[in-house]
């Protein structure tokens, strides 16, 4: 870590208003991660974290006992005793629903910590355009028997494809078991037609190798092949935040990487909250810098 990067984030920690009771609390027992070292990981990568939790409706997982307690709540609504740093929204097509979640800056994302939320599930799209996503998540999930150059290589060839509609395409690991591939938009199609776009590039790569990937969820037959998930795509639909851990063991995050770095990578667990804040800051440049000026709108497609 740099003392640059180290600074930054001790300074925003220093002027959260938000205390985090028992930081000594371990959330990842093998990989001796403790709420304080939450918090200290998040300081550090704030400012690539930032665009893709703040001023969005929020699906968390809370697991207050860490992540081999038993309780393991998936949040979408507020909760007993929550921070005043995480706001409730209302869904303006749900007004007399329960309100849904957000957070605005760096105390919001402390609040969360504080509250044990170990994995963030934006939507994607931003309160300011609720109807109008800003992104569009491709999931690839393999079966365990596919190999990891063959999950490199489905994120490649959806690029391609991305590509050759107009759109650009970034690809983070899911901290998980795959890949995502994520492509900016302007907000100007609706969600049916974001889903629709999606759903058409999922079908067309399994006609096109059937061998190798499928476009529905049928665990059954997924043996050797890579499923390739739309679904992230609907209204109210959720995907695990870049830079956001996972609770699982060995305190993975979903890295975002360069395209050229992907090819090096081994699997969808090599970047954890311990490794991200040194890579990133070895890096001359952030692979996903340009990722929101990137950003074309959806065309209008049948
Ligand atoms: P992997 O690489 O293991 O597939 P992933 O992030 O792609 O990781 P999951 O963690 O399996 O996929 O999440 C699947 C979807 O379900 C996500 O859209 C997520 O927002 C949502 N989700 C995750 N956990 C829960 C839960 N406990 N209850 C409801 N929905 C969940
Ligand atoms: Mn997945």
């Amino acid at each position: 870590m740099t003392r640059e990067t180290d600074d930054k984030g001790g300074r925003l920690l220093a002027q959260s208003d938000v205390t985090l009771t028992h930081p000594d609390r371990v959330y990842w027992p093998d990989a001796d991660v403790t709420k304080e070292g939450l918090a200290h990981y998040y300081a550090d990568v704030w400012r690539f974290v930032e665009p893709y939790v703040v001023n969005r409706p929020l699906a968390l997982l809370r697991c207050p006992e860490g992540i081999s307690g038993h309780q393991r709540f998936f949040q979408k609504h507020a909760w007993k005793g929550m921070n005043a740093h995480v706001h409730e929204i209302a869904d303006p097509k749900d007004k007399g629903g329960d309100k849904l979640l957000c957070i605005h800056d760096f105390d919001g994302l402390m609040a969360l910590v504080q509250s044990s939320v170990l994995e963030i599930h934006p939507w994607g799209s931003t309160s300011k355009h609720w109807e109008k996503p800003d992104m569009l998540t491709m999931d690839l999930d393999p079966a365990e028997d596919v190999a990891w150059s063959a999950v490199i290589a489905a994120a490649q060839t959806l690029k391609q494809r991305l590509e050759a509609n107009g759109l650009s395409a970034f690809v983070k690991t899911s901290g998980g078991k795959g890949l995502h591939v994520v492509t900016p938009l302007k907000s100007k199609a609706g969600w049916a037609q974001v889903k629709a776009y999606a759903k058409s590039l999922a079908v067309q790569m399994s006609a096109d190798e059937p061998d190798r990937y499928l476009a529905t969820a049928t665990k059954a037959e997924r043996h050797g092949r890579i499923f390739i998930d739309y679904l992230r795509n609907g209204r109210g639909n959720t995907a695990v935040a870049a830079y956001s851990p996972r609770a699982r063991p060995g305190a993975a995050v979903s890295m975002p990487l360069g395209w050229d770095e992907l090819a090096t990578t081994t699997g969808p667990t090599d970047f954890t909250i311990r490794s991200a804040p040194d890579h990133l800051s070895a890096l001359a440049s952030d692979p996903w810098d340009s990722f929101f000026d990137a950003a074309v709108p959806l065309e209008k497609r049948a």
